[in-house]
């Protein structure tokens, strides 16, 4: 049995060995279940000496490869790319910053071995050391996201898991560009085991995601997972024709029981710019999902290798 570790890597150079020394502690358990090991960094376009790091562990130990992106390409395209290039029976996917413990690995590879299960994912009880703030919003995504959709999303849900070949086959045929990868495990069923753990934050550098960035990640899971914004737009549609009517009815009455006295020009203006707020907004709705099936039609590929060894 082959265990491939894949590990997406942005500007982590003071990562890359202290990621290989806390695997290699997990080791003796490895053997013991008579599993290999392997460690594909995926090196998503840095700009810093992730390349040479990987390189060095590489002369040293053979077990360790690399596959570099030709620029920036986003985690998820860096997960896509490990899941198709690493060669394992069994695959697990982590963080280069340490914050998912290699030390679970063993408990995760007994839960696949033993237990039969096709993937093992990890959520994080707490989000202690993360600004209030990007908790907070997250929270509500968690919320949104699951009345809106019929997949269901994990709050607190991490992206580091263990999966059998089947499983990773399934997502691998899953070739969309806009990948939500939260959704996507969801999607593709199995059966899957859950692991708890305190939030453990980041070993050294700064983390790759800006507010913004997870908001435009957020929007994606939405579009990625649900169409109910475009219901939504036609419920809005709906909702302002009977409100219109009603006004109509309430016109024709006034001026037939009073008279038509002119004025009511505030009121005009007060109407159309919500309508017309509503409307811009509801196209806006529809153009998202325009956009990325724009994206999907032109079928582009999801990375672009460089280096690879
Ligand atoms: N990452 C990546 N490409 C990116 C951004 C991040 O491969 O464009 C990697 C990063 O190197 C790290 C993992 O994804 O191994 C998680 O990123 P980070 O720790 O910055 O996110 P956080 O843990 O703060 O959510
Ligand atoms: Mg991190």
């Amino acid at each position: 049995m082959l265990l491939s570790l894949i590990v997406p890597c942005y500007n982590e150079e003071e990562n890359i060995v202290d990621f290989y020394d806390e695997v290699l502690k997990q080791e003796p358990s490895f053997k013991k279940a008579q599993v290999e090991l392997e460690i594909l960094y995926v090196n998503d376009g840095s700009t810093d000496h992730t390349a040479d790091r990987v390189r060095e562990l590489h002369e040293r130990d053979p077990r360790v490869h690399l596959v570099g992106f030709s620029r920036n390409f986003g985690k998820e395209a860096a997960i896509y790319a490990g899941l198709q290039k690493a060669s394992g029976d069994i695959l697990a996917l982590l963080d280069c910053d340490l914050q998912d413990p290699p030390s679970l690995l063993p408990q995760m590879l007994q839960a696949i071995m033993e237990e039969g299960y096709d993937s093992v994912a990890t959520r994080r009880v707490s989000r202690k050391g993360e600004p209030p703030i990007r908790s907070f919003f997250a929270r509500r995504f968690y919320r949104l996201i699951n009345r809106m959709s019929r997949t269901e999303i994990v709050d607190g849900a991490r992206d580091y898991r263990m999966m059998t070949r089947r499983f990773v086959d399934a997502i691998l045929s899953l070739s969309e560009i806009n990948r939500f990868s939260k959704g996507i495990f969801s999607w593709v069923g199995f059966e899957t085991k859950w692991m708890e753990y305190e939030n453990i934050e980041r070993r050294k550098g700064e983390t790759k995601w800006s507010f913004w960035k997870l908001f435009a990640y957020a929007i994606e899971g939405i579009i990625g997972f649900s169409t109910a914004p475009l219901s939504f737009a036609s419920f809005m549609g709906v909702l302002f024709c009977l409100l219109a009517l009603v006004f109509i009815v309430f016109i024709i009455v006034r001026k037939l029981l009073f008279g038509d006295p002119t004025s009511g020009w505030p009121s005009l203006v007060c109407i159309i710019s919500l309508v017309s707020g509503v409307q811009l907004f509801c196209l806006g709705i529809v153009g998202q999902y325009l956009a990325k099936t724009y994206m999907e039609v032109k079928n582009r590929p999801i990375y672009i290798v460089k280096d690879e060894f």
